[in-house]
């Protein structure tokens, strides 16, 4: 029964079931299953076409296939989107809409929805997604397109049972075959490259029926809803899956069933009870079930990496992984899987193939199903461990990572969904336990501190795990549950969960440990750093985050609790494992500890938002000083590394100093660390806090009063460095309120200021150099509303402005003024840099704000800042300021500073300062008095009495004992009268101060905690350290020990330093004493700017205020009269070395004026050569046309430097740039600019350019008329013409030779190639490729300018004659007609032969005649549309570039005079005389001779000028452009004519007056009038009146209107006239004011009107008419050659008479506003070529096609398409927009550059590259300055990074 239904049409086959199975006893199932047998029978290909077509059929159950879809859609209930797409996929996000942060859109929901004034960006899909419209828990309703909007599924009808019967018949099926299929194309990967291929094979098999489902799920919901039932329903599969449901094939379906079992246990998925009974063959064959990592599968996966480290791969090579034992896992987690529905075995097979792209697409496409999603859901979360175990062992982990996250993105994203699997699937220990297992795969033994006692295990950051980020994805699910309150509350909550976790983090607590490098430097610089940053960043600094967003109130103060708790008892173990005592070990630094910035991070929210008290929270003193250990190190170390003091580690320990406080990575490292560090300084002993920072930065050793001492830990050369470091550590450390009390708005503003103070920023730099707040529900998100307003608030915007010839500048902030004043912070600043020399620049921008506002002149200080207060649980810093050790320290350095004593530095003593500043500002609460009080001395040296800074400011000490070496200086003096020799008895006297030690005292003070903690003495025999490198008092015999006399206090100190400071003897007087009134004074704040003077005035001020004892005491000091210090002493040797350094200081400023000045010199040559709008440009630089009459021309050789006339023998040349152009052949017609097309309605038409019109011209002419005639008869060059520019320089041509020789020798790399010819000017860099000699100016008299010569015009007609008559004369071989050749030859090849060779005979010299003269022709042409088109203006026009026009076309002068034209068909002859030529012409077999009527004048003049056999005289070429005007003005008659309409014409045939009026000849409606009649011979205006040309003209023609036109007909040749004139004989170029007087102004520049008539008038066309011979007569003539030849080709006669020679301006397509119109049309357009949507689209400006970039699509004999475009448009340049990065690339025959965006965004910056994504403008200046270098040539000179493309672009 099935076969017969088999072999029926099939469509009534689906019918007949259809109606079969609505009957009752289910024959019709029967039926459909035997059929279906033999359709999805296993013996027939899987999706073979004849399997799918049935497939459609049936379910369409008799209706065509098409048809069906249509009619399930109608039921489509969706509401969402949901269109998925995959990588490089362009989607929008809108964080204004968005709820979730992973929120995307297509475009089309984008474009179709509201989001005008969003906060939305553009993106190019990495890993893929799917639309969300329509879903409103991830993003507002108010941004769902309309579409998606109005769609309830109230309103759609229920579906008919009938119309899916047949589907939920067919689709388990289909299914089955589908696993099927998969289950028998498996085999496990045994990293066998052709396993792998059989894997793609049997994925390519099955393509087309996953598209079949594909398309299913796009039928809508009801599609959807019966594919979900057939997914998930367990009979179904239990019926069919193991093949218990067919009896004819019951083998195949068992074998089938086993394959998939193997392959289960293959992946290691089975419990352990199914694995006892099947795995006997297993274990005998040695594979135990082993507990480590619990399952086989792991275990497999560390052998083949043990196997990887014999193979001896670096750096994991020399460590030994460490294996643990974890109890805490949950073996059911890792191992178990059992299959209940198709679903799920689908996700298995899916992630057995590596996640096919079409699996992942067609899995996606049915979410929109919510009962699917949910199954989904859990089935994913099922899987999910065998995934990641997957992943790990992936070949291709990248691209399999992206499709993991594509799908898990969108499930987890969902709040209710993510809660839902966390309760009911455990997705949380699932993840945790996954990760771990992860990790657990890669771990080492931890070599920190006691290496070998130490059991902590560490990851190993050179493992491929992480190095390749191959934990991303998970890392990248959990942040993304966590995000959720309701998920992250369970983990917060289970402490089994916060356990593991903790467990996890310590993994990464240490890792990546740096030794300093002492010897050698190190052989190999491992890069294993990045992997360590990102994965504590990732791995353990996000998730934290993510947590602490829950932990914000008070109602949540149970889990911070609880968080800490777990947090310090890791800790502890850590400190345990690693055997850690009290001191770090030496020359060791991790920058990574996670577990110390978890605790600090939640102690902040925990104080910040949830009012905890800070001491419960707190561990005790022991554990804090232990806490406090690390951070240390590392702020030590970041010191030492900027010390150079771990050079020998190599660039990558800087390259972690500078990462640990990047911006990305500050707010999880540095600023935790710093806050940590706070929290200790505010709980500990103050003089332990203080002596344990000197101690870890090595400087304990440089803080004695003596002159000298010994270092054992540090070398001189690091010594200043590494106090600096200290002391601006505790400054930091001291001001720094980042968690300490600043608001969120507060910590912006200050990071904002700080990243403004070092340098103007754009928007974007700013955006990423912001940290970003990682609270993204603080409202603080860079980009969002509350950064733009701070923006505003701080900064100033300076849009971008264009300089021409200087580099693009983007949209900068830069400070308020008052930002300056009040608030940059040089803490923050210092903070903040990654560059050391970024705090540098910004105390220049400082300097330079003081200067400009007049505040301050000098170097200033940093200045002071008052910080925000501290709360009140951190007031315990403070003690810091106010400790006897921070004191000691003070005065030494005071002391030190006032003695010179070495190592010290400006910035010491600022630091010094600041902190007594800062002392003074926060003083303990008992007041000043109180402490005196106290004054007690229960201490053991006699330093100060008490700890307050104000008190010990005025206490003076006497004597100090030092112990120094015993060469320093101090140990020959007498001990002090009042002392015993035996100092260490002198305890009693009060006055004298000990050695201090600090190391002693921090020992002292750990002791007495250690007890006070414990109460157990055994503790300190542990407490010693075994490192005795920190001071051994006795180890060093050299020293000695001896009394100092100092009798000094800080404040006469402080004095003492502002006499050193402003050299002067009692510089300082206070205030108070001298003037009462100046109580301005008195306010402290107002003296921030300034220098060391002004910050010791201001202390003293502050001092005075706090104390009235202080301020007596500085009045004592200041009455005392200071002992004068010495001026320093001069002697005569002095004196010697005075004078000599000051000769050498004078011969080195000498030096310095002339390299200045040479450099000025070399500048203002490039400015003027490259600046084309330059005013002032100096008119003597044109070469060769404004010499002087009497003297020869003297040219400067650049390379030689000799100065001399140009001479046959040893020629002078201009350096030249030769290029090949099609600016000129872009011209159009019309003045209205083309537009770029953006949508498929519009198009570009290139018919009417000027390089179409003439191509179709000179085509015409050629059909109809003798070739050598023809190409006489038009000008080529308008594409690929050769272009001819110069900087003006001049060198010796054999100078240049001997150049190029050297610059082929050199092995720097140039930008240009030699070998091509190319070079840069020597002395202004320009570059170029030839030489262009100058011609020798010959003595003869040039003629002088005479208007009128008394020859009359038929002498001078003879004249010319004559001369043409003799013949060419081959110039005399010398070296200069050698190098006129041989540019020659440069011009021609610098164009490609297809721009040459238009005649019919290739190569033939007429093709040679006609390119040269059009190199004339373009040169001028091209010269005109510089001055604007014009010559209005004249010389005075705009571009006085220099030219080089006069020695141009003495080049192609002496090639074309060696061209003799027959005088038979000189075009003089036909000009001048009644000939009878025409005859000749028809008589023969060959083509006529082209009518003058059809010649174009302008060539005429060229090619009669340039073959003039010797110099041309000024009258003659007068005489010649006489001529011609004649024959120009026929032309614009008979062009007008053929305009008329008939009537028209009739009307003007006979005009009112007569032939025989006065003058006739120059009537314009007597010449009219006779060419209409001689025209109307040949029938030829008969054609016209049908044609289109008339329907053009205007409406009437007035006699204005006509002479008007007339004039614009001649106008172009008048232009290109006088510019010849100009070049040739040197005169000024007139000008005038309006663009009426233009004719008039050019004709008697030109000789066509006597001077006398003036510009001024209204000058009549006609009148510049002069006739050698009768004018009707000859214009019978012309016409007479049009109407004979007009026969044979009367349907072009139009179009050859018709000439229109005006055409606009050349300029690039209009582009459009907004960028984003161009985006969405190109980036997915297709290529004509290719068919495909390129990968990287390109747009050619100029003309509009669209090319594929770099494609091997469009390649053509190895060119790529955008090279050859380039030259096929523009002769070898080409301008293109990159669709894909909205940036134009310049091409320039064999080199190309990146020139830059002309779109901006709203802050006036680029986005190459589309990165940030936010919509972009066109730049409207950046524009047309492209376009202005594109018309001047001058890309070569403007652009500066060029570099080879090898056709490859
Ligand atoms: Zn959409
Ligand atoms: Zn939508
Ligand atoms: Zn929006
Ligand atoms: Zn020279
Ligand atoms: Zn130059
Ligand atoms: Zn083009
Ligand atoms: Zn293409
Ligand atoms: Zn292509």
């Amino acid at each position: 029964m099935a076969a017969s239904l088999l072999r029926r049409d099939k469509r009534s086959a689906a019918a007949s079931l259809k109606a079969e199975c609505c009957g009752q006893d289910g024959r019709g199932a029967q039926l459909l299953g035997e059929l279906l047998d033999s359709v999805l029978s296993p013996e027939r290909a899987v999706a073979e076409a004849e399997v799918i077509e049935w497939c459609k059929c049936l379910m369409a159950g008799g209706e065509s296939f098409d048809d069906f879809c249509k009619m399930v859609r109608g039921y489509d209930n969706a509401t969402l989107c949901g269109l998925v797409w995959t990588a490089n996929f362009v989607a929008y996000r809108c964080r204004t809409c968005g709820i979730s942060p992973c929120m995307s859109l297509c475009a089309e929901c984008f474009n179709a929805g509201e989001h005008t004034g969003h906060d939305f960006n553009m993106f190019r899909s990495q890993a893929g997604g799917a639309c969300d419209c329509g879903d409103s828990s991830v993003m507002r309703d108010s941004g769902f397109c309309k579409r998606h909007r109005s769609a309830t599924s109230s309103n759609i009808p229920s579906v008919p049972n009938e119309l899916m019967m047949m589907s939920e018949h067919i689709l388990p099926r289909v299914i089955l075959r589908l696993i099927q299929h998969l289950r028998d194309g498996y085999s496990e990967p045994v990293s066998d490259p052709a396993t792998e291929r059989d894997l793609q094979k049997t994925l390519q098999l099955m393509e087309p029926l996953i598209s079949l489902l594909e398309d299913l799920t796009k039928m809508g919901g009801a599609m959807r809803s019966i594919l979900t039932r057939v997914l998930t329903n367990h009979q179904i599969y239990k019926d069919l899956s193991s093949g218990d449901h067919c009896t004819g094939e019951k083998t195949y379906a068992k074998k089938n069933y086993e394959k998939y079992l193997a392959a289960l246990k293959g992946s290691g998925l089975v419990s352990s009870e199914e694995r006892s009974v099947t795995s006997v063959l297993d274990q005998m064959a040695g594979a135990s079930n082993v507990t480590i990592l619990g399952a086989t599968a792991g275990t497999g996966q560390m052998d083949s990496s043990d196997e990887e480290e014999q193979d001896g791969s670096q750096g994991i090579g020399k460590r030994k992984r460490v294996k643990l034992s974890n109890s805490t896992k949950d073996s059911s987690i890792m191992d178990i899987l059992k299959h209940k529905c198709f679903l799920e075995e689908i996700l298995f097979w899916t992630v057995k193939y590596e996640f096919p792209q079409k699996m992942v697409t067609f899995l996606l496409n049915m979410l929109p199903d919510q009962n699917y999603k949910i199954a989904f859901t859990k089935t994913f979360v099922q899987h999910y461990a065998f995934i990641m175990k997957t992943l790990i062992k992936s070949h291709e982990s990248d691209t399999m990572s992206n499709r993991i996250v594509h799908i898990s993105v969108q499930l987890f994203s969902n709040e209710e969904l993510a809660r839902q699997v966390t309760e009911e699937c455990q997705l949380l220990e699932i993840m945790v336990t996954v990760l771990l297992y992860m990790m657990e795969s890669c771990l080492i033994k931890s070599e920190l501190q006691d290496e070998e006692n130490n059991f902590h295990v560490v990851v190993n950051c050179g493992e491929p795990l992480l190095k390749n980020n191959t934990y991303w994805p998970l890392v990248s699910d959990f942040i993304n549950i966590l995000s959720h309150q309701s998920v992250a509350k369970r983990f917060l909550e289970d402490q089994g969960l916060l356990q593991m976790w903790m467990n996890f983090v310590s993994f990464f607590q240490g890792m990546n440990l740096n030794k300093r490098e002492l010897n050698e430097h190190v052989e190999f610089e491992s890069q294993t750093y990045y992997a360590a940053f990102a994965a504590e960043l990732e791995a353990c600094a996000q998730p934290m985050w993510g947590l602490l967003t829950h932990c914000k109130i008070k109602e949540t103060q149970e889990y911070t609790r609880t968080v800490v708790r777990y947090c310090l008892d890791a800790l502890q173990d850590w400190f345990d494992a690693i055997n850690f005592v009290d001191e770090p070990a030496p020359n060791q630094v991790t920058f990574h500890l996670p577990l110390h910035r978890y605790y600090a991070m939640f102690l902040s929210k925990a104080i910040r938002c949830q009012q905890l008290d800070l001491d419960s929270l707190l561990p005790d003193q022991e554990m804090l000083m232990k806490m406090m250990v690390h951070p240390l190190q590392i702020q030590a170390s970041l010191s030492e590394i900027h010390s150079n003091m771990w050079v020998r580690n190599g660039l990558q320990i800087k390259g972690q100093a500078m990462t640990y406080v990047q911006s990305h990575f500050c707010n999880s490292m540095i600023d935790p660390d710093i806050f940590l560090l706070q929290i200790c300084a505010s709980r500990l002993d103050p003089d332990y806090f203080v002596s344990s920072v000197f101690e870890r930065f090595k400087v304990v050793d440089l803080l004695t009063m003596a002159s000298q001492h010994q270092n054992a830990a540090l070398d001189t050369e690091h010594e200043r460095s590494m106090l600096e470091g200290a002391l601006t550590f505790l400054v930091i450390l001291l001001s720094l309120r980042i968690h300490l009390g600043m608001t969120d708005d507060e910590i912006l503003r200050a990071e904002m200021v700080a990243q403004l103070c070092m340098s103007d920023r754009t928007h974007s730099t700013l955006l990423d150099l912001i940290p970003e707040n990682p609270n993204p529900k603080s409202g603080i998100i860079p980009g969002s509303y509350y950064f733009e307003t701070m923006l505003s608030a701080v900064a100033d915007f300076k849009a971008p402005v264009f300089e021409p010839g200087g580099s693009m500048q983007q949209g900068m902030y830069t400070p308020k003024a008052d930002i300056w004043n009040q608030e940059f912070d040089p803490i923050m600043v210092i903070l903040r840099t990654v560059y050391r020399r970024d705090v540098q620049s910004a105390m220049d921008r400082y300097m330079g704000f003081l200067k400009q506002t007049g505040k301050f002149c000098g170097n200033p200080w940093p200045p002071y800042r008052e910080r925000a207060p501290l709360n009140p649980s951190y007031k315990g810093l403070m003690r810091i300021l106010h400790c006897k050790t921070l004191h000691i320290v003070l005065f030494t350095l005071l002391y030190k500073i006032s003695m010179d004593h070495q190592n010290m530095s400006e910035h010491i003593l600022c630091m010094a300062l600041y902190l007594i500043e800062l002392g003074l500002d926060n003083l303990p609460e008992e007041t000043v008095e109180e402490e005196e009080m106290l004054g007690e001395e229960r201490c053991s040296d006699s330093w100060f009495h008490g700890t307050n800074i104000a008190t010990n400011l005025h206490h003076i000490i006497n004597y100090v004992r030092v112990r120094l070496p015993e060469t320093a200086p101090e140990v020959t003096r007498e001990p002090p009268a009042s002392t015993s020799s035996d100092a260490s008895s002198f305890v009693q006297s009060s006055n004298t101060a000990q050695v201090f030690s600090l190391v002693a005292e921090r020992r002292r003070k750990f002791q007495e905690i250690i007890n006070r903690n414990s109460g157990n003495a055994i503790q300190t025999a542990a407490v010693r350290p075994k490192t005795s490198k920190w001071t051994a008092p006795n180890s060093t015999p050299q020293l000695t020990t001896t009394i100092l006399e100092v009798r000094e206090s800080m404040l006469s100190l402080l004095i003492k330093l502002h006499h050193k400071l402003s050299g002067k003897q009692n510089s300082y007087y206070p205030f108070w004493l001298e003037d009462s009134e100046s109580t301005s004074r008195l306010d402290p704040m107002q003296q921030i700017h300034g220098d060391g003077i002004t910050a010791v005035e201001r202390i003293l001020i502050k001092t005075a205020a706090r104390s009235r004892q202080n301020k007596c005491s500085i009045e004592e000091i200041c009455r005392k009269v200071a002992p004068p210090v010495p001026p320093k002493k001069s002697s005569s040797a002095d004196k010697k070395a005075l004078d000599k350094e000051e000769r050498r200081q004078k011969a080195r400023e000498r030096q310095q004026k002339l390299l200045a000045e040479f450099a000025s010199r070399q500048k203002s040559f490039m400015e003027t050569a490259m600046d084309l709008e330059s005013p002032d440009s100096d008119v003597a630089m044109d070469i060769g046309s404004s010499e002087q009459q009497d003297a020869e021309t003297v040219y400067d050789c650049v390379i030689c430097g000799q100065s001399g006339p140009s001479t046959e023998e040893r020629p002078t040349g201009l350096v030249v740039l030769l290029q090949a152009s099609s600016v000129l052949g872009h011209r159009r017609r019309s003045t209205e600019p083309k537009k770029l097309p953006t949508s498929d309605e519009e198009q570009i038409y290139p018919e009417d350019t000027c390089g179409t019109v003439h191509d179709v011209r000179i085509t015409d002419l050629q059909q109809y008329f003798k070739d050598s005639s023809c190409l006489q008869s038009v000008s080529i060059g308008w594409e690929g013409g050769v272009y001819v520019q110069t900087c003006g320089h001049t060198l010796h041509i054999d100078c240049h030779k001997s150049y190029m020789e050297s610059l082929r020798k050199d092995q720097v790399l140039q930008s240009f190639s030699v070998d091509k010819g190319e070079f840069t000017c020597p002395l202004c860099r320009q570059f170029a490729n030839s030489v262009l000699p100058c011609y020798p100016e010959k003595n003869e008299e040039k003629s002088i300018w005479t208007p009128y010569s008394n020859k009359n015009l038929m002498t001078l007609i003879k004249e010319v004659e004559e001369q043409q008559e003799q013949l060419g004369m081959f110039p005399s071989i010398t070296n200069l007609s050698k190098e006129m050749e041989s540019v020659m030859k440069d011009i021609r090849s610098t164009t490609q032969k297809k721009y040459i060779d238009y005649g019919k005979t290739p190569g033939s010299p007429d093709n040679d005649f006609l390119f040269m003269y059009s190199v004339a022709r373009l040169n001028l042409e091209l010269e005109l549309v510089h001055r604007g088109g014009n010559l209005c203006l004249g010389g005075a026009s705009a571009t006085t570039k220099r030219s080089c026009l006069n020695q141009l076309l003495h080049v192609l002068a002496m090639h074309m005079r060696l061209f003799r034209i027959d005088s038979a068909y000189n075009p003089w002859t036909r000009l001048t005389q009644l000939t009878q030529v025409i005859d000749l012409g028809i008589c023969d077999d060959e083509k006529p001779e082209v009518p003058l009527l059809y010649r174009d004048v302008s060539s005429l003049l060229l090619i009669l000028v340039l073959t003039m056999p010797q110099e041309l005289h000024k009258e003659h070429f007068t005489c010649i452009v006489k001529v011609l005007y004649n024959l120009l003005y026929t032309q614009a008659i008979a062009t007008l004519s053929v305009r008329f309409s008939k009537e028209e014409r009739t009307a003007w045939k006979n005009p009112r007056k007569l032939k025989t009026m006065y003058n006739s000849d120059k009537s314009w409606e007597v010449l009219l009038s006779h060419i209409i009649c001689e025209l109307s011979k040949g029938k030829l205006y008969s054609a016209s009146d049908t044609d289109q040309v008339s329907m053009l003209s205007t409406s009437a023609w007035s006699p204005q209107s006509i002479e008007y036109s007339i004039q614009q007909f001649c106008l172009p040749f008048l232009r290109t006239t006088s510019l010849l004139q100009h070049h040739l004989f040197g005169d000024d170029l007139p000008s005038c004011q309006r663009t009426e007087e233009e004719f008039g102004m050019l004709a008697s520049y030109l000789g066509l009107l006597p001077p006398s008539l003036q510009s001024s008038d209204e000058v009549n066309s006609s009148s510049c008419l002069e006739w050698p011979i009768a004018a009707l007569d000859i214009i019978s003539q012309w016409c007479l050659e049009v109407t004979t030849s007009a026969e044979s080709h009367s349907e072009q006669v139009m179009n050859l008479l018709v000439q229109d020679p005006q055409w606009s301006l050349p300029c690039l397509l209009q582009l459009p506003e907004n960028y984003n119109t161009i985006f969405q049309y190109y980036h997915r357009k297709a290529c004509v070529h290719c068919s495909k949507v390129p990968k990287d689209p390109a747009l050619c400006l100029v003309c509009g096609t669209f090319v594929c970039l770099k494609g091997q699509c469009c390649k053509q004999q190895s060119y790529c398409e955008c090279v050859l475009h380039s030259q096929n448009c523009g002769a070898g340049t080409g301008i293109f927009l990159l669709i894909n990065a909205s940036v134009i690339i310049v091409i320039r025959g064999h080199r190309f550059c990146l020139w830059g965006s002309i779109y901006l965004d709203t802050h006036g910056e680029e986005d190459k590259d589309l990165r940030r994504g936010k919509p972009l403008y066109l730049c409207n200046e950046r524009y047309k300055v492209l376009e202005q270098q594109w018309v001047t040539h001058t890309f070569d000179h403007i652009n500066k990074r060029w570099g080879p493309h090898y056709n490859g672009l």
